[in-house]
């Protein structure tokens, strides 16, 4: 049985990747109840409004199937909405009753339904497998398998294809290849459509996103890295399968080690030096750690979350000697616990880890009352334990629903986990402060 799971559904993640297309309207090919879930879900966190349709099946397509809903859609949402592109994910029902949707969107193609120039895509997310990493991964490699083409001309740019992080995430990691002088084609890119500006004017499109040419074109690219094995390998061996464009999965780059790593790859896939204002920003970041060392050291860590970002993250916690004892994804994947073991069997043997279905919140809380930890980091779900368990707090992954502002900072590369580190010093200097007795109360720490 999954108590509270440290999971969500597939098609929320295939929704996400979907916005990193610019023009896109995603379309939930289910009930409305399903498609309602997945657009809150992504507004709650984003403070956005998330655009995306749906089949709107009733009992009859539930019985019959959903065919006739889903080319009616196409036709309206044309009609009405004008995208790009509509990007087409699966639910429960319609998995469960089999609606072949390769049939339907070759079907609306070849009944004209799909006005020239746009474009109609599609990937299967049942959600009673996986979780919403397993969805965004669906998605991203569906991008590949419909876009992704060999021209005879190489061309002089790297593929970034991006795991699920915040749009600032995006945003900084296309800063750091510009600075770096390195060409990239980033997919999805969510920078500009889940944190556009406010100008007073709603656009239904914002202006981010990659852009169809720029997708098409990735089959060009000189090589490919991806940032967090569960989001991106397959994309990036159906890429390699499709266009022999070869490529290297990387962590996403939480942390010193990770965001070493990424510009490693990226300066050597590009072919450019690393500048000097990229080793400044290290710099900086080894400089702020050896000043937090003192207060951070030896403190026990409970995260949870998407094991993306607990994989590099649980590497950043070690690197700056606070000790991850326990880590909890409900995300399905044999790479998970190895990496792990790779990471605390000799540093913190005691650590306990666990992903798949089984691994949920009401496990991780378990733990942490056997034996009491500094500090939580996950999404809004653990502060039912940090409250009941008067642990220091710290918001980070999907979902955050009930703060604002994550969405705007990076996490990802040296200013990023620099960001990360105030977040984690601060929390616990908080508590401290609140509950240490009145004489000992310092002014300066
Ligand atoms: S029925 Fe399935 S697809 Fe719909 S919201 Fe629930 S888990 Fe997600």
């Amino acid at each position: 049985m999954t108590i509270n799971p440290a999971k969500t559904c597939q098609p929320i993640g295939a929704m996400y990747a979907a916005l990193g297309v610019h023009g896109c309207l995603p379309h939930s090919h289910g009930s409305q109840g399903c498609c309602s879930y997945h657009r809150t879900a992504l507004t709650r966190h984003y403070k956005e409004p998330v655009m995306a349709a749906t089949s709107s099946f009733t009992e009859g397509s539930s019985v019959f199937g959903g065919q006739a809903n889903l080319l009616q859609a196409v036709e309206t949402i044309f009609a009405v909405y004008n995208p790009d592109i509509i990007a087409v994910h699966t639910t429960c029902l319609s998995e469960t009753i089999g609606d072949d949707v390769n049939q339907i969107v070759q079907k609306a193609r070849d009944d004209g339904k799909v006005p020239a120039g746009k474009y109609l895509i599609h990937c299967n997310t049942p959600s009673y497998v996986g979780s919403h990493i397993t969805g965004y991964s669906n998605m991203v490699a569906s991008l590949v398998k419909y876009f992704s083409a060999k021209s005879v001309t190489k061309k002089n740019q790297v593929n970034i294809i991006s795991g699920w992080v915040e749009p600032s995430d995006m945003r900084e990691i296309k800063r750091i290849a510009a600075e770096m002088g390195a060409k990239i084609v980033l997919f999805p890119d969510t920078s500009d459509v889940l944190d556009a500006p406010m100008t007073g004017k709603h656009i239904f499109y914002p202006k981010g996103g990659v852009t169809i040419p720029e997708l098409i074109s990735t089959g060009d690219s000189k090589r490919t890295i991806g940032l967090g094995p569960f989001c991106t390998e397959d994309a990036a061996i159906q890429l390699d399968n499709k266009c022999r464009v070869k490529f290297d999965i990387l962590e996403i780059p939480i942390g010193l080690k990770a965001t070493d790593a990424f510009i490693t790859a990226l300066s050597r896939a590009a072919g450019v030096k690393v500048p000097d204002s990229i080793t400044d920003d290290r710099g900086r970041l080894v400089d702020m750690i050896t000043d937090m060392h003192k207060y951070l050291y030896g403190k026990r860590v409970a995260l949870y979350g998407d094991p993306d970002i607990l994989v590099p993250l649980t590497e950043f916690l070690l690197t700056i000697d606070m000790k991850p004892v326990y880590i909890v994804s409900g995300t399905p994947g044999k790479r998970f616990e190895p990496a792990m073991e790779n990471l605390l069997s000799k540093k913190v043997p005691e650590s306990k880890y666990k992903n798949g279905e089984r691994a949920d919140m009401f496990l991780m809380h378990q733990w942490i009352k056997q034996e009491p930890v500094d500090l939580l980091i996950g999404n809004t779900y653990g502060k039912y334990i940090a409250r009941d368990e008067n642990l220091p707090f710290v918001r980070l992954g999907f979902p955050i629903m009930d703060r604002v502002g994550h969405s705007y900072f990076p996490t990802v590369g040296y200013i990023g986990a620099m960001n990360l580190l105030t977040k984690i010093l601060g929390v616990i200097m908080e508590k401290e402060d609140n509950a240490c007795s009145e004489e000992k109360i310092e002014l300066v720490m």
